[in-house]
């Protein structure tokens, strides 16, 4: 930047051009300050998004700042197969439990479809496993689970892991197995990893399970057409007000509290926002990696020390594209069972063939002709399988606006406490700038409705704020 304004000043000068353009050049070159707004957001996902469109549909001017060059962030529908690919979130959970992605898309005129609740086919790395197993293991799971939730809650915070309670050789999960079949079970129970990113022996034991009597679950939707129509159709309603507008490939690398208590965010292009408030929704992986003095005054402590001591999972989403069908047409899905435990994989159209990946944690960063061939060899042993024709994937992990697919769960260690991932919601400046974001949801962490109520919150939050200030 600075190399490119020296450049900019010996041009002006040789051309003789008189001091005050030049230095009005120079001012606008360096930095603009915009008219002030209600309220700036930083960060275009689903988040962001829910505070644009109701912030500006309660009549308050909304600047949106998104550092990529598309909106969505880890909501994200690929489209280049000619279908849409789910690359971040696919599913509405909680289709029937009340999850608010139903009203959003009601409202936005969007249509959803319920999910056939048939489990996945489960096939290890030499083929289909027993039928009569599987349901047994599956029966032995759930007895776990609920074993886990009754004794977890009596065991020290710190102290045991999911792994250590289910995967102990007198978990109920092992109950009338043959020795063959454990690893069978382990492989099965660690199908919970592909949610949570993180392994068994990381997740707190104590906190396991505790959002769970309020989270959207049980059966499945999806957004038709991918929840990149829900993206686009909230940012057009946000701006058919007015109201709100969204610049991207503004990425936010300084907030301060300034003269007037004004809410200053500054890019890294060096253009400058000036607002009433402020919402942050930077996800927790990046959060975790800005200097100190990105917010100036420094966040509290208290704060600081629960963004480190929360934790972001890994899950990536990969989709194989083939010239011609090689599994079962009418198969929903089929959970792969690994030595490092378990992998999703959904076909999502037989015309043309399309496999829809989840890649959890442990297997993050395999080729996909690796992965095609774990399936291959999984789903139809002996068979002479086509490759993929095109591949498609994401990097989550890598990427440095996300750093991870979503927060996890609790981890083991001593303090740690759903209360951290509130503590990550709680504004600071006086209310001024807020926090939302998947992360800042204690019930609903890691998920859209998460999200979606963490976006709504802080609107609500600082509309209420910013009426009162005008009252007074
Ligand atoms: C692989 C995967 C599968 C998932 N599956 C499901 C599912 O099936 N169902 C479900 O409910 N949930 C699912 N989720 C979770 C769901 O996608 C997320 O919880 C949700 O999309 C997060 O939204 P957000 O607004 O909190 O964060 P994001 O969507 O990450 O939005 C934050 C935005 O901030 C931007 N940003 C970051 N830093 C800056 C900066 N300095 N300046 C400006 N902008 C910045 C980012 O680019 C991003 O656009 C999945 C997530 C992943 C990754």
């Amino acid at each position: 930047m600075s190399v490119r304004l020296c450049f900019r000043n010996s041009i002006l000068k040789s051309c003789s051009i008189s001091s005050n353009l030049t230095r009005l050049a120079e001012r606008s070159w360096m930095s603009t300050i915009s008219p002030k707004f209600d309220v700036v957001i930083i960060g275009s996902g689903l988040s962001g998004l829910a505070a644009a469109y109701h912030l500006s549909r309660a009549g308050k001017t909304v600047q949106v700042l998104e550092a990529r060059d598309r909106i969505g962030g880890r909501a994200w529908t690929d489209d280049s197969f000619g279908f849409p690919v789910e690359l971040g979130c696919m599913a509405i959970h909680g289709y029937n439990e009340g999850n608010p992605v139903l009203g959003y898309a009601k409202s936005l005129g969007l249509e959803t479809q319920l999910l056939p609740a048939s489990p996945p086919t489960v096939v290890d790395q030499d083929g289909p496993v027993d039928v009569d197993l599987v349901a047994k293991i599956r029966a032995n799971l759930s007895a776990a689970i609920t074993h886990m939730s009754s004794v977890a809650s009596e065991s020290p915070t710190g102290s045991s892991s999911a792994a250590d309670i289910l995967l102990a050789p007198t978990s109920p999960l092992y109950t009338g197995l043959s020795e063959p079949d454990k690893p069978k079970a382990t492989a099965l129970a660690r199908a919970l990893e592909i949610g949570w990113g993180i392994p068994m022996e990381d997740a707190s034991a104590h906190w396991s399970g505790w959002a769970s009597g309020v989270a959207f679950a049980g059966s499945d939707g999806i957004v038709v057409g991918g929840y990149g129509k829900l993206v686009s159709s909230l940012r057009s309603a946000a701006e058919q007000t007015g109201k709100a507008s969204f610049t991207l490939n503004a990425r936010v690398s300084k907030v301060t509290l300034g003269k007037d208590n004004a809410i200053e965010v500054h890019t890294s292009d060096g253009t400058s926002f000036s607002a009433r408030a402020g919402i942050s929704t930077i996800p927790l992986g990046t959060w975790k990696t800005l200097p100190v003095d990105f917010f100036s005054p420094p966040l509290p402590p208290r704060k600081l020390s629960a963004v480190s001591r929360t934790a972001v999972g890994v899950l990536e989403k990969l989709g194989l594209l083939y010239d011609s069908l090689w599994w079962e047409p009418a198969s929903s899905s089929f959970s792969i069972l690994l030595e490092s435990g378990t992998a999703l994989a959904v076909p999502i159209s037989t015309s043309p063939p399309c496999l829809h990946v989840l890649v959890p944690h442990r297997l993050a960063g395999t080729p996909a002709s690796e992965i095609h061939r774990i399936l291959a060899k999984a789903i139809a042993p002996g068979k002479d399988v086509p490759n993929p024709t095109k591949v498609i994937s994401s990097s989550w992990k890598d990427d440095e606006l996300s750093y991870g697919a979503t927060s996890s769960p609790i981890r083991v260690g001593e303090g740690r406490t759903p209360l951290d991932l509130a503590e990550l919601a709680r504004p600071v400046w006086g209310g001024l700038l807020g926090f939302a974001g998947e992360a800042t949801e204690m019930d609903h962490r890691g998920s859209v409705p998460g999200a979606i109520l963490s976006g709504e919150r802080e609107a609500r939050r600082v509309q209420a704020l910013l009426d009162r200030k005008d009252r007074a």
